[in-house]
């Protein structure tokens, strides 16, 4: 049955792009609340956010995901999922601030360091990776390992052999960021392959592609049963030329997408079940 369910991740927002590159995208906390609850309402089952400081910049302090997270979960139910690599070349502590007082259901993992954008270096250090798996684990918060590029998979491995990361990883697998593995089908199924061949079943797993490879990874993802990620986070244009009005525009292909395949997006509620999160109240300074 829940091979027919499709986990659909919405990101909004993500850390770089401007209103300089489309008027549509979501910045402040209000508009991404606004954003992400018409994207509920259109069947989105996870948010993943990340937010900007008052210059629009990509931002790991605490009150504007305070803010975000309250408006979110004071009108839907969306699984939230806050990101913990908003901004480049922050300190470890205050990477992992935001998920460790408000408790979201999960929080992104980078497994591992990679060159970004043939411009800079996207740091996740071995002590930065235990840390944060260990934090994760304490506060009960799911990691969902983004993967960049293969490398990144025997990280998650490594963590799950020591004992720091338990029970069945959750794997992003992100195809298209300049520096790690390209938006094609074959790369999505390396991936793919790998993590079965040395957890079974025993794993689930989501896809995205960026800019132009978003279409061919979403319709692999779900053709190979797994569950998808849209956004203006990994990509602001609906077709070539056309930027997207709204998240919903995505999560609506999405929903037609899977309903043509026999498919249904998992609510929000199911999306728990499936992946076995826990739900928390914020937790004071
Ligand atoms: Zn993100």
């Amino acid at each position: 049955m829940s091979e027919n369910k499709v986990i659909l991740t919405v990101a909004c927002t993500g850390a770089w792009p401007q209103k300089s590159d489309t008027p549509w995208i979501p910045l402040t906390p209000r508009e991404q609340a606004d954003d992400i609850v018409r994207c509920w309402e259109a069947g989105a089952s996870i948010a993943h956010i990340h937010v900007r400081d008052d210059n629009h910049q990509a931002s790991m302090n605490v009150d504007p995901f305070a803010e975000t997270v309250r408006r979110v979960r004071d009108r839907c139910d969306i699984v939230i999922n806050l990101t913990t690599s908003g901004g480049l070349g922050l300190d470890d502590e205050i990477r992992m601030k935001p998920f460790q007082q408000l408790r979201p259901e999960m929080a992104s993992f980078d497994a591992g360091t990679m060159n970004w954008a043939h411009s800079t270096v996207f740091e996740n250090s071995p002590r930065f990776l235990e840390k944060l798996a260990t934090s994760m684990r304490a506060c009960q918060v799911k990691p969902e390992f983004e993967i960049f590029d293969a490398g990144m998979i025997y990280n998650v491995l490594y963590y799950m052999k020591k004992g720091l990361i338990q029970g069945p990883p959750h794997f992003q697998y992100v195809l298209g960021a300049p520096g790690g593995m390209t938006a094609k089908v074959r790369n999505l199924m390396f991936l793919l392959e790998t993590c079965k061949h040395h957890l079974g079943d025993n794993f689930t797993w989501s896809a995205l592609g960026i800019g132009r490879g978003h279409l061919p990874i979403m319709f692999a993802a779900l053709a190979l049963d797994g569950h998808v990620r849209v956004g203006m986070e990994d990509n602001i244009f609906y077709r070539k030329g056309e930027l997207a009005q709204s998240n919903t525009w995505f999560v609506n292909r999405v929903k037609r997408a899977a309903a043509e395949m026999d498919k249904a997006v998992a609510t929000p509620e199911e999306t728990r079940a499936m992946l076995g999160l826990t739900r928390q109240s914020p937790v004071s300074a």
